[in-house]
């Protein structure tokens, strides 16, 4: 595999991103650890002020601007997530490309994989004369105790 192809591979895990950092011969300081862990472990979009509290409460001792400049680093490998929102930026575990769902009631936002049918990119393609090579969309609307419920039996069964 060439050397790039590998960088661009998706990270899956909290391992992967851990080899992804070493790959890059970044350096992984217990403090950089402990980010990737939270970000994994809570799987949501929290941004650098949740992240200092919650790593603080598990008695895990980062300082702010420690916290801000891994992310910073993190987010410029690739190797986490980096949204920006009107609020401020917010991070989160995937890196590659994914869509979201914004919870309008809750304020939350759900990683979700869209895979749009190929038809329609290339309607959009021809529409536009653009040549569509990656894509994320953004989902609003409120959350639905009962349908995730009826999901997750579905699943279950
Ligand atoms: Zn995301």
């Amino acid at each position: 595999m060439q050397p790039e192809a590998a960088l661009r591979k998706p990270i899956r895990s909290l391992e992967e991103a851990i080899d992804r950092c070493q790959d890059l011969g970044m350096r992984l300081s217990r403090q950089r650890r402990f980010i990737l862990e939270l970000l994994w472990q809570a799987q949501e979009h929290l941004s650098a002020r949740e992240i200092y509290d919650r790593l603080n409460q598990q008695g895990k001792e980062i300082g702010h601007t420690s916290v801000y400049q891994n992310l910073e680093a993190l987010a410029s490998q690739n190797i986490i997530e980096c949204i920006e929102r009107s609020e401020g930026r917010l991070y989160g575990n995937i890196s590659d490309s994914h869509s979201h769902i914004n919870c309008l009631d809750t304020n939350q936002i759900l990683d979700v994989y869209v895979e749009l049918p190929p038809e329609l990119i290339q309607q959009i393609e021809a529409q536009t004369g653009v040549k569509i090579t990656d894509y994320r969309i953004d989902f609003y609307g409120y959350r639905q105790p009962e349908a995730a419920e009826k999901h997750r039996s579905q699943e279950l069964a």
